[in-house]
């Protein structure tokens, strides 16, 4: 199967949650991490995610020089044991999903890091998690001889190097929208990698993260795009009971700005 396929869609549930991966579920982006210690670090990779908030580049340009940095100087492998000892999870995160697990509300990563990091990380955190839950999110392709991705040789692979997000995450969501019974559509993202995504959900969750630094709540602001605010996903959890108890988006959206 290609690591592009798209996973069925889950029919059937009242509530659907997809989420980004980093800085979302994690404690601190593993991308940002990556290029601030091993790449070219926090300046420059600041600088690149505030051109793509501000939309003088696109997501896919930017990250490919972040990541291009990394690899230039670190194999795959050290960079996936870097950040396997560095990035936790959020600390409402097992929890949540063990709720949603236990109570038929499907958990989707959506991400535009690299499955096989998203996959190790998760491993050494909830390793049950990480056998099931389903990855949509772009890829790595090794280039020496050997396989192996060595120093200088390996590269992100976008599942949608035509469009200038890179992996545009409303192809995620949007086929929910043809079901004959959609579900409630739950989005919960942090960063300049969920743009493609904010507009598209029902309720969207846009996290502060502890840096400061909530470009999601800056761009939704801006565009006038609903969404409510969260630390960590213990009100994720709040919020997704209420859905399945029966309260509506519009309600919860309305109680946000009240
Ligand atoms: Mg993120």
């Amino acid at each position: 199967m290609s690591p592009f396929e798209y996973p069925p869609l889950k029919t059937g549930a009242k509530v659907v949650v997809l989420s980004d991966w980093d800085g979302t579920i994690t404690d601190r982006d593993s991308n940002d991490y990556l290029t601030d210690n091993l790449g070219f670090g926090p300046d420059k990779r600041r600088g690149y995610n505030l051109d793509v908030l501000n939309e003088k580049i696109g997501f896919r340009d930017s990250f490919i020089e972040q990541i291009s940095s990394v690899a230039a100087k670190h194999s795959f492998d050290e960079c996936v044991e870097f950040l396997a000892e560095h990035i936790n999870l959020d600390p409402g995160f097992e929890k949540f999903y063990n709720w949603c697990s236990s109570n038929g509300v499907p958990v989707v990563i959506v991400s535009s890091g690299m499955a096989p990091i998203i996959r190790a990380v998760l491993s050494k955190h909830m390793p049950e998690a990480a056998k099931e839950i389903d990855i949509i999110a772009n890829d790595v392709k090794f280039t020496d001889p050997e396989g192996k991705g060595t120093k200088g040789h390996w590269e992100l692979v976008f599942r949608h190097p035509e469009s200038h997000y890179g992996h545009d995450k409303s192809l995620a969501i949007l086929p929910y929208r043809d079901l004959d019974k959609p579900p409630v559509l739950v989005f919960c993202g942090d960063g300049v990698s969920d743009l493609s995504a904010a507009k598209h959900a029902d309720l969207l969750f846009a996290k502060e993260r502890a840096d400061g630094e909530s470009d999601l709540m800056v761009y939704c602001t801006r565009n006038e795009i609903p969404f409510v605010q969260f630390l960590d996903f213990h009100k994720v959890e709040d919020k997704v009971k209420e859905l399945v108890d029966g309260k509506t988006f519009p309600q919860i959206l309305h109680e946000e700005r009240s």
